[in-house]
This record gives C-alpha cells, structure tokens and sequence, in this order.
C-alpha cells in the first residue's frame, strides 16, 4: 500500500519553517509497513494544490495532507480536497461544539472565521483536535483516501497518535521494524563497499547506509504481520553485519552513541582517560562528559592552544614543537603521552590540527588534524585530512578521537578486528 504527504503552506516553501511534519510522517509510515515514493510541499494556493492533490490520488492509495486547516482565508486544504472529492462542505454539529467549548474553557469567544472550521466535507471521518480547534478529517474518496490534519506540529503529531495510526494499522496490517548497525572507524565509502552485495539484493529487509561525522550507520528494516515476524527478517541481516565490520561495530542500540560506547568501555575496563585538545577546544571532552557517570574514568582535560601552553601543561618538547611544527606526528604524541604522565590517567587522547578556514600551507593544509591516543603505554598516532568548514573539521576530529581511543583499548586488550584502513 502507498502512502504520499502534501505538506501547505507557503512559509515552508520560502524556507522560513522547516518541515518537520514530512520527517514526522515518513517515520510513522515507514514503521506501518506503507511505502512513500512521493511528498510535496505546495503553497497556499487553491489553483497548485488542486493540480497535486489530483496527481497523488491518481498515483496513492493514501494521501496525507498537513497543514491549511485554520480559519483564516489562506487556510483552503479543506476547500481544496472537497472539491476534488465532489463532496459539499455542511456544518459539522459536534465539531461546532468542540471549538465552543474550545474557546470557553480559555475563557475567550470565537470569531466568526472559527466557524469555518466545523465545516467539513460530507460523510467525512473526523478526528477531535486536543490541542486546537480545527478539527481532521479523512475522506474515502473512490481513488484514495485522503487524511487531512492540522500543520502545528503539537495539533499533528497527538491527531496522527490518537486517530490516524489506528485507522492505518487496520489498513496495512503491518508492523515494521528497524535496527541500526553503528559503526565507527571505518570510511563511508569501504563501508558502503562491504555491504553493497546486500544493498543490491535488498528487499525486505532493505538495507541504507547513513554517513554521520566520523560514523557509519547502516539500517536494516523490515515489515511483517507482527513485530516478531518483522524481527525474525531483521535478525539473521544485522548478524550478517556484525560479522562482517567485527569490533569495528559499537552498538545496534538506538540510544547508544559513540561517546557512550566509548565510556562503557573505559568503565569496563577500569580505565580512567584524559583528553588535551588543540583545534577542537573541549569538544572532545564535552561529548564525553554528556554521558552521565563519566565522573568515575574522566577526571581532567585541558584545552592546549598556543605552543606555550603545550610545552607548559603536557610537556612537549620545544625541539619537536620548532623542527615539525605544532601540528604534527610527534606534537600529538608527545601531547597525549605528557596529559597520560601529568594528569595520572590510564588512557589520553590528543588532537592538534588546521581547522580553517585560514593557517593552511601547501604542506599542511586545511583540515588536516592528527590525533594520538595513549593506552597504558601503548600510543598510536594517527593522520587526518578532513574536509569542510572549521566546524566540519572540529567534529570529525572530535568523533575520529571518540573512535581512535576505542580502537586503542580494544587493541591494548588484543581484541581488534577493525577493517584496513581506506
Ligand atoms: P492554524 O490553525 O494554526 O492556521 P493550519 O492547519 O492552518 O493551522 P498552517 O496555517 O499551515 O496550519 O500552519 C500553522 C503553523 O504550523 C505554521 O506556522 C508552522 O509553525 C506549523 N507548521 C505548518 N506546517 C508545518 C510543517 N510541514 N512542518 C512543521 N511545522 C509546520
Ligand atoms: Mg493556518
């Protein structure tokens, strides 16, 4: 069965909101087993929304529209799917009542626009609005149905809960189910490579790869008569996966990001960590600091800006410092090495590097970073052309050292398996 989303409103088109009911409903659809092949942003005009509105019914079996139901003049969605259906618009009593007893709990009175509102297409399904006065509708019209619902994220969202997804659920009898393969330290690109035989024998489950700084995702999804029938098709994919990326996959918990991987790790192992940045000014820190309960592996990190400050707090050489520059191999080591000493911690990571967008030569250009990670005495040093803006640079080194210190640890305890690097 297919689903499409009209989202109106011009104020999308012009970019001044962003259309997070589209995301909202490609999810919840997605997760019913519905496939959406098509989605539209029109304005609020009648004359273009027609012209849409008649293509998705010609080639959906269910249009969701969001958005044009308020009372004012540019407010047509209504107007709009009523004429396409030939259905007359009457006064709807119930939802008269509710928009008065809307207004009357607020203490206010309604203008004589709201009225407008209860106004709905003949023999429509109407959906109570708990949190607004337009009331939603579906209207089983002979080529499709069509489900209008309010644009105020609040107003949509608690209408699709408490009425649309039912109304679907019996319409599909479907439930999809979805698990996420997190990988870190391994390229988008050799990623991609290894599961491609996968993605193109994609069915169901089907199979996409979604690229974050410094991470692979790779989600596996599947619909089924029930959960576990949808699980049962998820399962043997994702066993697949691990097998193939080894240690190089942190988790297929959705709640589970790489700093928290990364500090189940230390706890585990009992391993306490300290972090002495450069380019990317306590971003590192911060996103171990986020996980709560760091307080028992993280105990110092300092920000090592100027040459001085890292000669003065972690003990790097002025000879290496002058012969191969502030970011360099040996900087980084010799960094990650003097925080380990200085601040007595098992583990430490450091990042020196060009953020950008100016200090770059043709030597060391823009967005090449270099991180070196401690491990009890072990140190590996690693080199790093980002590309990007300042910011690009700062949160793929931050990742990059996220996924460098777990590599560390799990080569310190010889249990690495990561892929070869690109
Ligand atoms: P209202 O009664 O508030 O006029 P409505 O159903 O007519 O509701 P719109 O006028 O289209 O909806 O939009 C009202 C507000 O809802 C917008 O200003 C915006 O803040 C939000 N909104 C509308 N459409 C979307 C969308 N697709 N994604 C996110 N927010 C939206
Ligand atoms: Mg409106």
């Amino acid at each position: 069965m297919t689903v499409e989303f009209i989202c109106v409103g011009t104020e999308i088109l012009l970019g001044s909101i962003v259309n997070t009911n589209a995301a909202y409903l490609s999810e919840k659809c997605a997760a019913l087993g519905l496939s959406c092949y098509y989605q539209t942003v029109v304005g609020d005009n009648e004359e273009r929304l027609t012209f849409v509105l008649k293509m998705a019914m010609e080639r959906s079996d269910i249009v969701i529209l969001s958005g044009g139901l308020g009372p004012t003049e540019d407010d047509l969605t209504k107007e709009a799917a009523a004429n396409v259906c030939g259905r007359a618009l009457k006064m709807h009593e119930p939802s008269k009542l509710a928009i008065e007893r809307f207004f009357a709990e607020r203490g206010t009175t309604p203008t004589d626009n709201n009225w407008k509102q209860a106004m709905l297409p003949e023999g429509a399904i109407v959906m109570e609005n708990r949190n607004g006065t337009a009331p939603g509708m579906i209207i089983e019209a002979d080529s499709a149905r069509l489900i209008l619902l309010p644009g105020p994220p609040r107003e949509l969202i608690a209408m699709f809960e408490e009425s649309v997804e039912p109304y679907l659920a019996k319409l599909t009898n479907q439930v999809i189910c979805s698990k996420t393969v997190k990988i870190c330290g391994v390229g988008e690109s050799r990623a991609e490579t290894m599961v491609k035989d996968l993605i193109d024998a994609q069915q169901n489950p089907t199979i996409a790869t979604y690229a974050k700084s410094g991470e692979v995702h790779i989600r596996v999804t599947a619909n089924g008569e029930d959960k576990k029938a949808a699980l049962k098709l998820v399962k043997p994919v994702v066993k697949e996966l691990k097998s193939r990326f080894g240690n190089a996959v942190y988790s297929t918990e959705e709640d589970i990001t790489l700093e928290k991987a990364v500090a189940e790790l230390l706890s585990a192992n009992k391993l306490t960590v300290t972090c002495a940045e450069s380019c990317t000014g306590g971003m590192l820190s911060a996103r171990l600091v986020s996980v709560p309960g760091i307080s028992d592996v993280y105990k110092t990190g300092v920000i090592t800006y100027s040459n001085k400050a890292k000669r003065r707090l972690l003990g790097v050489k002025k000879s290496t410092l002058q012969k191969e520059g502030a970011v360099s191999a040996k900087t980084a080591e010799e960094m990650a090495k003097g925080a380990a000493l200085t601040f007595k911690a098992d583990a430490a990571v450091s990042i020196t590097g060009i953020a950008g967008p100016d200090g770059g030569t043709e030597e060391k250009p823009v967005g090449l970073v270099y991180i070196a990670c401690y491990v009890k005495g072990n140190v590996i040093v690693k080199k790093y052309q980002f590309t990007g803006t300042r910011d690009m640079v700062r949160e793929a080194s931050a990742s990059a050292a996220l996924s460098l210190l777990r590599e560390c640890i799990l080569e310190y305890y010889s249990k690495v398996t990561f892929g070869k690097e690109e």
